[in-house]
């Protein structure tokens, strides 16, 4: 999915391994920009349905999810936000 306003930073991928595996490893975290050829950015949201990466598990036991938290554009926290939302609804 693309949603305008990432600007590619990565700090939500970094802090989503922090999260998972006490260590900044980005190419382990649930979430994966990409840089699209138009100059946006792609994300991938794993929430292991297709077995690859560690299964976003909404930052459980965290009062926000750290994605949300540290996402430096305040445009693309809405986007994460309801992403993780949605996620925590399909799981209820
Ligand atoms: S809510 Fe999911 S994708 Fe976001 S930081 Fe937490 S585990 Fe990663
Ligand atoms: S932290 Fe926000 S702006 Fe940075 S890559 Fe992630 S979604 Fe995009």
């Amino acid at each position: 999915m693309f949603y305008d306003g990432c600007i590619g930073c990565h700090v939500c991928e970094t802090v989503c391994s922090y999260h998972h595996l006490g260590r900044f490893e980005p190419s382990s975290s649930s979430i994966e920009i990409k840089k699209g050829s138009e100059g946006n950015y792609p994300m991938i949201f794993f929430n292991g349905k297709d077995g690859k990466r560690v299964s976003c598990d909404l930052c459980r036991g965290l009062e926000e999810p750290l994605c949300v938290k540290y996402c430096s554009k305040f445009k693309f926290k809405k986007h994460l936000s309801d992403i993780v939302t949605a996620e925590k609804n399909n799981r209820l």
